[in-house]
């Protein structure tokens, strides 16, 4: 059975009664619209904790004025469905007016993480997605909270956020969920006609060059990405953002691929951005766990 909670006050009551009673917290925080890349992640909660809490909240802080706040998919009562399918026992899907109910005078910044790769194209995104998450992570207390390496970068400043303050947090990630065709499973995928949806495997397939490349003895960071950044050119449907190949730990430059990569491209596709990553040896085998 599944419940529903909407109040801070009564999530953090909760949670802090089952710890009270010795059992573990799961967390699970995302923006809902839930496809089967965020229940794998449900599902290893499960598996590995004694309570299971997802948080459905689509964050105003982290989009930017021309983005799609107001048109991102809202379909609770789905989410919540599919939450009772894979057992989660909490659902916690505050208003916008509980999570801020005043504009906020204190936010977190993601400093240079937040600058880099995405951060490039949407400033202020990784600083407001670390305010959000704090508060959730005050509401929940002590978790092991559970976030998928698809967005690699978010990962990387969660990681830093509970490291630089401390929180009882011990951060996990998951592996990505993808479509037969490689296509990496996201909430955006629904604003992709047919032609588009088609068109969106060219992001997998640059990752697969930049392997490739690496795997053919290239060394040189920057040929790598220049091979990714050539193959999502070659799609006419798509439009290149960014194709990079950083250092898998801080995501910073590399001047070789001489230990573990990241390689990471975003691109538009119609009105939806896209991004993917994998993570790569020095010989260009594709690894899970950084
Ligand atoms: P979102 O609702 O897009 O904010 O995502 C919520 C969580 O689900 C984040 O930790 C994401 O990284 C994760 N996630 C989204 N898509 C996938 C996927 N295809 N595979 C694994 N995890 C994912």
């Amino acid at each position: 059975m599944t419940t529903l909670i909407h109040h801070i006050a009564e999530v953090r009551d909760a949670l802090d009664q089952e710890r009270a009673n010795g059992r573990t917290i799961g967390f699970v925080p995302t923006m809902g619209a839930l496809h089967s890349g965020h229940l794998s992640l449900i599902e290893r909660t499960r598996a590995e904790c004694d309570v299971v809490v997802v948080s459905v909240f689509v964050n105003p802080l982290q989009f930017g004025p021309s983005e799609d706040f107001s048109k991102y998919p809202r379909t609770l009562e789905e989410d919540t469905k599919l939450c009772e399918e894979v057992k989660a026992d909490i659902v916690f899907a505050p208003s916008v007016d509980e999570m801020y109910p005043a504009e906020p005078l204190v936010t977190l910044s993601a400093g240079r993480l937040g600058t880099i790769l995405c951060g490039h194209t949407r400033p202020g995104h990784f600083d407001g997605v670390a305010t959000v998450v704090a508060k959730l992570f005050n509401a929940t207390g002590r978790c092991r909270a559970y976030f998928g390496r698809k967005d690699a970068q978010q990962l990387v400043v969660i990681k830093a956020l509970v490291r630089d303050l401390g929180m009882p947090v011990e951060v996990i990630g998951c592996d990505t969920v993808r479509e037969p065709d490689g296509v990496a499973m996201s909430s955006r995928n629904r604003y992709l006609n047919g032609e588009e949806r088609t068109a969106a495997s060219v992001l997998y397939r640059a990752l697969n060059d930049g392997l490739d490349a690496i795997k053919a003895g290239n060394a040189d960071p920057v040929q790598v990405a220049s091979a990714m950044a050539g193959t999502i050119s070659s799609e006419p449907l798509a439009r290149l953002d960014y194709a990079a190949c950083v250092d898998a730990e801080d995501l910073q430059q590399v001047t070789a691929v001489e230990k573990t990569v990241l390689l990471a491209v975003a691109a538009w596709i119609g009105s939806a951005r896209l991004i993917d990553n994998v993570t790569a040896t020095p010989q260009g085998a594709a690894i899970q766990e950084v």
